[in-house]
């Protein structure tokens, strides 16, 4: 799960990260007066999306006036912001942060992410920060550096002064940074955070350790038991037909291909999107339905499907172990009519029941094409979507 910037801060600042001041914001009216109530002569107005690069993409601006507030917040708000991060399609900017300008002499990096290898929080930090990082990764990886810190005692001081002289903290402001980066440990630790970055983090003119930029993502196997985080969800910022399907506990990732996949099982899942590629197709859709899909499940997952106007084609590949064969049938006859299909279906089962469901299909009399193994359903599935 992902929250806003400005989200992000709040969670910051409760663990002693220290952000500008900021005001997020609804309307026009809303920024000018929190511009007004926040006082000083520079503000930034910061897009509000789940994306990064909004900086790039004309979604922060810095204004030294209430008038210019008033204008970029004009500007911003409602703007489809196009971002590296968000596809070409952008995303339309319906909140924004109204924040103190920052008087910035250096702008550096810090991110943690779960790494596997070690099986420890990583803290990354360089002193690269600001738009760029991803070319620094890529062409100068030695300018990043790595702590892997150890549960049980959290970023040590040591730790964390040293990484802190790395990127080029001056000395004075090392007992800041050390509160800086334990805060965002424990902030990680604690919130259950799967990726947390900031960059830039800034090196002010008087030499403060501030946070400008703030993205976290959240374990959502965690969720259960961070009440305060779940309650930061913008489902605005949420594919609508991903929600539609945690509703109904079914795993939908919306592609951007034009077959539909319902298969149970992820890895079954993963296996028929490569098989689908291998023939020339592309997969609209990553679709596991689980082990215990019942009719409901299945009409529901076809619903899910047929929403997408790029589809032309369904596979319904199902290995049926626990799940029997019939029963999926069943649920595909059910679906297919409920839904009024109006796109080529191929179906591959395999296992209990088999021969019982391949019956129900044939005498459906729906217009179902079926395959016997994988290779031939991907291939059916892909020439059904180039003719239709
Ligand atoms: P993104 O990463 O999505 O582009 P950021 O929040 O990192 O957005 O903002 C982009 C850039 O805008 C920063 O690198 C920084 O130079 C500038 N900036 C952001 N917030 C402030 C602020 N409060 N004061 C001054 N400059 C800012
Ligand atoms: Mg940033």
């Amino acid at each position: 799960m992902n929250i806003h910037e400005y989200q992000g801060k709040e969670v910051l600042r409760k663990y002693g990260v220290t952000t500008p001041r900021g005001v997020p914001c609804f309307s026009v009216d809303e920024a000018v007066q929190a511009a007004a109530r926040l006082g000083g002569s520079a503000w930034v107005v910061k897009a509000q999306i789940h994306a990064g690069g909004r900086g790039k993409g004309g979604g922060v601006k810095v204004a030294r006036s209430i008038d210019e507030v008033r204008d970029y917040a004009n500007r911003i708000l409602g703007m489809t912001l196009v971002t590296h991060q968000t596809g070409p399609e952008g995303r339309v900017v319906k909140r924004l942060l109204i924040e103190e300008g920052a008087d910035i002499k250096k702008e550096l990096y810090v991110g943690m992410v779960v790494d596997r290898g070690s099986q420890r929080v990583a803290l990354m930090a360089s002193s690269e920060g600001g738009m760029d990082i991803e070319e620094v990764a890529s062409h100068t990886p030695e300018k990043i550096h790595k702590v892997f810190i150890d549960p049980v005692t959290g970023l040590k001081d040591v730790e964390a002064d040293d990484i802190a002289r790395k990127i080029g903290i001056p000395e004075k402001s090392l007992p800041q940074a050390r509160i800086f980066l334990q805060g965002l440990y424990r902030a990680f630790d604690e919130c259950d955070a799967s990726l947390a970055e900031i960059n830039p983090l800034v090196l002010t003119g008087d030499d403060q350790v501030i946070a400008l930029d703030a993205k976290f993502n959240f374990d959502s196997n965690a969720l259960y038991r961070q009440p305060e985080i779940v309650a930061m969800r913008d489902l605005d910022e949420e594919d609508p037909a991903e929600i539609q399907a945690s509703k109904f506990d079914l795993t939908y990732i919306s592609l951007d291909g034009n077959i539909g996949c319902l298969v149970n099982g992820a890895g079954l899942a993963m296996a028929t999107m490569d098989a689908i590629k291998l023939y020339g197709g592309s997969p609209a859709n990553f679709l596991d339905v689980g082990g215990g899909a019942t009719t409901e499940k299945v009409t529901e997952a076809f619903k899910l499907m047929l929403r997408n106007p790029k589809l032309q084609a369904i596979l319904v590949n199902i290995f049926g172990g626990i799940m029997r064969c019939d029963v999926i049938a069943t649920g595909v006859v059910e679906a297919a009519r409920q839904v009024n299909l109006t796109v080529p279906l191929v179906v591959r089962m395999k296992g209990t029941n088999e021969e019982l469901g391949k019956k129900i299909l044939a005498e459906s009399g729906l217009p179902i094409i079926a395959a016997n193994n994988m290779a031939e359903a991907a291939e059916k599935a892909v020439n059904a979507a180039r003719r239709n």
